[in-house]
Order: structure tokens, then C-alpha cells, then sequence
């Protein structure tokens, strides 16, 4: 069944070729391939799948909205399955203090808000320049990608990136210096913790400072929440914990429609929603099988006790992953990233990627990012610590056997 990939899918593919297996059937933290093996799934579609595959409440609303016969595409017309999200939507910003931001639904991928943030934050100034980090990740159409580090994306360009600054993540010394030298930009886009780019998390400090320069230029904040938000660092926003850097715009996607049907948002502080009606569209600008799922999602967190057992298992992933780093002492390990969004960062990428592998043959999926020294380890929120207790003793042991193995090979070809 894999020939068909090979021969009529274009090279493009990529993360099907680290796990080379037909799936066919998912629940929860598990999938399972065509011969019916299971794996634990901590790749959750990068961040796509919070709630695990085929949360059971989100499936039934999806089903029962198909049997009624309600609307599935409509473009942006008013439907119940939008006003029900929106609502929703609006008593989550309330509690959390925010309820001058307006919702803005452009087509459905994270690199859609990230396009119609730098957009926005271009025409609200007047400015063409944009400033972003090492690191980032903001998606792979041209106007995020030129904000976005990866070589290896950007060379698949064919055309100039223009128009945006990079300077080093979380690193103070040079920002003010290095921005001021430059154009004045319409915006400072930035991830909270860099998911593709090796989960390094910034540091309130240095939030706090990019807050304040774009104040001193007039310029916008753009929070990049789409892998780090809804819910994967241990709150609903990752910069909940940052009231000091008050996005003027907020991107998200991956998990918004909880269960992984496509859908992106970008949150505008109201004073800042200069759009004409109709000025920046799209044919799939929510859809309403995400509204459905969606809501169900923003359900789970108006329960105080989901967000508790939420933050519960980002801080028992921190402390187990912490203990992984010193019961292995000289692995060289380090533990990167904050909340449920967390890994550990190997010396090389080869034994990262060695990892990876015999974690696959162990029958866990997990990926790398950062140049592929870092593996993701992204849990959905809904298990439970015992059960990520379990996979946590699993992938020590998978570690301590692929670092032996590779210091086996060491001294073999040292002999050799
Ligand atoms: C995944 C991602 C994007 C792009 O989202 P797509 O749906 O793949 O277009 C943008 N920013 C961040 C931080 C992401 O993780």
C-alpha cells in the first residue's frame, strides 16, 4: 500500500518518511496502521491535535450537525455553527481579560492569519518592514515565509523574501540597536516558544523589552499563537503568563477546531480592525464543521477543572522530563521548552534522530524540530500523568539504548 506514495505523491511529503506506515484508525493518544499495530501518538499533528484524535464529544457534535443537515460551507455568511463558536470565543477573551479584540476568520491554515496579521499590521502603518526571529516559524506561503528562518523553506522560495528584519531570539544586547539602525517596521511577529524551531521558550524579560520598542515605533505585536496556543504551553494563550507583552494581533489555528479540521483565526485589538468589508477574503473563511468541533473545544476549557488538569500535566511533563535529564547524566541532554509544549534537546541531530527511530519501533511517534536535535514531545492534554508517566519511563529507556548504541558504534569505528 506504500508503492502509491512513492510513485504519484510529490517528493514533497515529509514527515511520512520518517514514519513509514499506512494508518488507518485513531482514538485518543493512539493510532493504528493497516496491520493493525498501535502507536502512541506525541507528533499530535505538530500541535493540530490537543485533544487527542477523535475526541468522542467533538465527533458526536460533527455527526449530528452532518444528520441535521446543517450548512457546511458559506463562505462568510452569519450561520448558527459560527455564532455559536463566536460566542464561545467571546466568554474565553472575556475571562481572560480580553474583550477588545474582534475575530477575524480568514481561510483556513495558520499561515492565512499569520498573512493577514503582517497584512493588517503593513496597511494600519504604513510600513513595509517587518521584524521576526532566528528561529521562527510562520508559515510557508511567501509573506510568512519571508518571516520565517528555516533554509531549507525559505530555498524553496524561487523568488526574494524582502521586507523583514531577522535578529536572534530571546537575546537582548543588540535589539534596540539592530531594529533602530533599520527601517521602522509595521511589526515585530514573534512565537512565545518557537515550535518548529526547537521549542526554545523567550524569557519575560526580553518579551517585556519587544513590547516596548514596538511602543517607542509605533509598531505592532504579533503573537504567532498557532502551535503554541490553545492550551499546549499549560493555558489557553502561551502568552497568558506575559500580561506585559499584549499582542496588538494573534494568530491561531492548529487545535482551534479542536479535533483537526482546518481552521485559522487572527484575533485584532479592536482599533487596529481597519479592514474594508470584504478588503481581505477567502472561500473557506470558517467552516462550519470546525465552528461545530470547535465549540465543543472552548466547552472543555469553560470548565475550570479541565484547565487545572491541563496545567497538571504540563507541570508532570516538566518534572518527568526533568528527571530523564539526570537519570541520564552524560547524554548531554537538556530540557527546552515550557508547559506541555516540551522535549529535550539531544547534542546531535543524529542521535535525536536515532531516537526518533527506535521510539517509532518501540511504537511511539515523535518528531524532531531545531534542525533535528530536539524531540517534540507533544502529549494530548487530555491524558492523564499516569498514562504520560508510562510513556515518560519508555522513552528514557529508548534514549538510553540509542545513546548506547551509538557510543558502541563510536568505539567500534575507533578500533576500526
Ligand atoms: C504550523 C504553524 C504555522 C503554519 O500553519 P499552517 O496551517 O501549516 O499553514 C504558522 N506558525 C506556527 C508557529 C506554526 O507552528
Amino acid at each position: 500500500m506504500h508503492e502509491i506514495f512513492a510513485a504519484r505523491e510529490s517528493a514533497v511529503r515529509s514527515y511520512c518518511r520518517s514514519f513509514p506506515v499506512v494508518f488507518e484508525r485513531a482514538s485518543g493518544h493512539h493510532l493504528w496502521d493497516t496491520s493493525g499495530r498501535r502507536y502512541v501518538d506525541l507528533l499530535c499533528g505538530a500541535g493540530a491535535l490537543n485533544y487527542g484524535h477523535n475526541h468522542p464529544e467533538m465527533v458526536r457534535r460533527v455527526v449530528d450537525y452532518l444528520t441535521a443537515g446543517g450548512p457546511v460551507q458559506s463562505l462568510d455568511l452569519h450561520t448558527r455553527a459560527k455564532a455559536e463558536f463566536l460566542e464561545k470565543f467571546a466568554q474565553l477573551l472575556d475571562a481572560k481579560g480580553m474583550s477588545d479584540y474582534v475575530v477575524q476568520f480568514p481561510g483556513p491554515a495558520g499561515t492565512l492569519a499569520v498573512e493577514a496579521a503582517l497584512k493588517l499590521a503593513r496597511k494600519v502603518t504604513g510600513r513595509t518592514h517587518v521584524v521576526a526571529f532566528r528561529g521562527g516559524f510562520h508559515g510557508a506561503s511567501l509573506g510568512s515565509l519571508a518571516a520565517t528562518t528555516s533554509p531549507l523553506l525559505r530555498g524553496g522560495a524561487g523568488t526574494p523574501l524582502p521586507h523583514v528584519t531577522i535578529l536572534p531570539y530571546d537575546s537582548t544586547p543588540e535589539l534596540e540597536s539592530a531594529v533602530l539602525s533599520g527601517p521602522v517596521p509595521a511589526a515585530f511577529i514573534l512565537e512565545t516558544v518557537q515550535g518548529e524551531g526547537g521549542l526554545n521558550a523567550a524569557t519575560r524579560p526580553w518579551l517585556g523589552r519587544v513590547r516596548r520598542l514596538a511602543d517607542r515605533l509605533g509598531a505592532h505585536v504579533i503573537v504567532d499563537d498557532v502551535q503554541a496556543g490553545c492550551g499546549r504551553t499549560g493555558r489557553f494563550f502561551s502568552f497568558e503568563e506575559f500580561p506585559e507583552l499584549r499582542p496588538d494581533l494573534v494568530c491561531l489555528s492548529k487545535s482551534l477546531s479542536g479535533m483537526g479540521l482546518p481552521m485559522a483565526a487572527l484575533l485584532i485589538r479592536r482599533e487596529l480592525d481597519r479592514w474594508a468589508p470584504g478588503e481581505h477574503n477567502g472561500t473557506f473563511r470558517g467552516h462550519n464543521l470546525a465552528f461545530v468541533a470547535g465549540s465543543a473545544a472552548l466547552d472543555l476549557w469553560a470548565d475550570p477543572d479541565f484547565a487545572g488538569r491541563v496545567a497538571d500535566l504540563a507541570g508532570v511533563i516538566r518534572q518527568t522530563l526533568t528527571e530523564i535529564v539526570a537519570q541520564l547524566p552524560g547524554h548531554g541532554l537538556t530540557l527546552v521548552g515550557r508547559g506541555a509544549m516540551s522535549g529535550l534537546r539531544f547534542p546531535d541531530a543524529d542521535l535525536a534522530g536515532a531516537v526518533r527511530d527506535g521510539l517509532f519501533r518501540a511504537g511511539v511517534i515523535a518528531e524532531t524540530s531545531g534542525n533535528g536535535s530536539v524531540l517534540k514531545l507533544f502529549p494530548p492534554l487530555t491524558l492523564t500523568p499516569a498514562q504520560w508517566c508510562e510513556i515518560a519511563d519508555l522513552i528514557r529507556d529508548v534514549i538510553a539504548d540509542a545513546a548506547d548504541t551509538a557510543r558502541g558504534s563510536a568505539v567500534v569505528s575507533a578500533v576500526g
